[in-house]
């Protein structure tokens, strides 16, 4: 199964020196609502990134401006090399664009919907019938070719829209929350597409809530908060990032009454509560190194504790996440590094 083939003649050269995107000290406000606030990153060909950041942060904002349909208050975007003010159809023939919000059409089939933009994008003949089919073979769509594209259920739908996404065979792609709503089946069906466009070099920043999937399918998080970039880097480094607050979260269960072990982690030194349980609770410990975490063990053990389970919790990036927006709020913590040097400008040929 490949999601590539034959394009349409016209795909804009893509400048391969420079990295496929380039955003630099993005600005978009809605009134006095700053809802993206100095965004700056940059993405290298064939990378995956995951687009992270609580409901309202400027997800959706920033991905708009990159596939040219809002534009920057201030600062700039390049896509494959191309300004997305100076050359927006340059910029939307290297783009697949997925919404988050898509709509269908009554009285139109899937292979109608799919030739329907076929055609919009300057497919022809044979071509336009070969493409279609890939992507509907790709996307397993298919079997589905004849059913009203509104008559489909939502894990269908969103391979419909990924399916148009593609029909022009794009480098880079941009997919907004694509598996939202989907059940789990369907969301490993969509994450396993991804994956492939993946394997086949694309550029593809993708946003999501839901963070462990993200932290498998991608090279690098940028996680968003109030519209300033706040991290932008592997699972591994988010997660020993927010280690920095020198902390490791224990879960210690006894036998007999759990009750005990509250009482003697109330007084014990380095230790908070984090959460009773029914057989114990999980405890915050001050301290990352073995030592002092064997020498928890070895105190509650020497306080007769009847310790038959220690075991050190591994952080969840939804964990880490949260720590890091605490460590923002509390100042400890800076959002957005200094924005990258842009790529120099091209002529605006095709400007608007
Ligand atoms: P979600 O995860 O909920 O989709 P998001 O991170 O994509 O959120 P955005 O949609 O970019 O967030 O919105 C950022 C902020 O800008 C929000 O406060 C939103 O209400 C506001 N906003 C977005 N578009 C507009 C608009 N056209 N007019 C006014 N405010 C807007």
């Amino acid at each position: 199964m490949s999601s590539s083939a034959s394009s349409p003649a016209h795909v804009p050269e893509m400048d391969r020196s420079q990295p496929a995107v380039v955003v630099d000290d993005l600005h978009r406000s809605f009134g006095s609502l700053k809802a993206v606030d100095g965004v700056s990153f940059q993405i290298n060909h064939g990378q995956v990134v995951g687009f992270v950041g609580a409901n309202g942060a400027g997800k959706t904002t920033t991905m708009r401006i990159m596939a040219t349909l809002d534009s920057p208050g201030s600062g700039q975007v390049c896509i494959g090399g191309h300004n997305v003010v100076h050359h927006p159809t340059k910029v939307r023939r290297l783009l697949g664009w997925m919404p988050d919000a898509f709509g269908t059409y009554e009285h139109m089939t899937v292979l109608e919907y799919l030739d329907f933009y076929a055609r919009a994008l300057g497919f022809k003949g044979e071509d336009r019938l070969r493409r279609i089919q890939e992507v509907m073979d790709f996307t397993d769509l298919t079997p589905l070719a004849d059913r009203m594209s509104n008559k489909m259920s939502k894990g269908q739908t969103q391979r419909l829209c990924l399916g148009r996404s593609l029909l022009h065979d794009p480098q880079i792609l941009i997919l907004d929350e694509p598996a939202a709503g989907l059940d789990p089946k369907a969301r490993v069906e969509l994450k396993s597409l991804i994956r492939i466009l993946a394997q086949e070099g694309k550029t593809i920043l993708i946003s999501s809530h839901i963070l462990s999937e993200l932290g498998e399918m991608c090279d690098s998080l940028l996680f968003i908060d109030k519209g300033r970039i706040v991290h932008h880097g592997d699972a591994e480094s988010m997660l020993r990032g927010s280690e920095a607050a020198a902390e490791t979260l224990i879960n210690v269960q006894i036998s007999g009454d759990p009750a005990k072990l509250i009482e003697w982690a109330l007084t014990a030194p380095l230790i908070k509560i984090e959460e009773e349980t029914k057989r114990g609770a999980r405890l915050r410990v001050q301290a990352t190194d073995e030592a002092t975490l064997a020498g928890v063990l070895n105190r509650m053990i020497q306080d007769g504790l009847p310790v038959f389970d220690y075991h050190r919790e591994e952080r969840r990036l939804e964990d880490a996440f949260i720590d890091m927006l605490g460590q923002i709020d509390k100042g400890t913590l800076k959002s957005q590094a200094q924005p990258p040097p842009l790529p120099p400008q091209k002529n605006a040929e095709d400007a608007r």
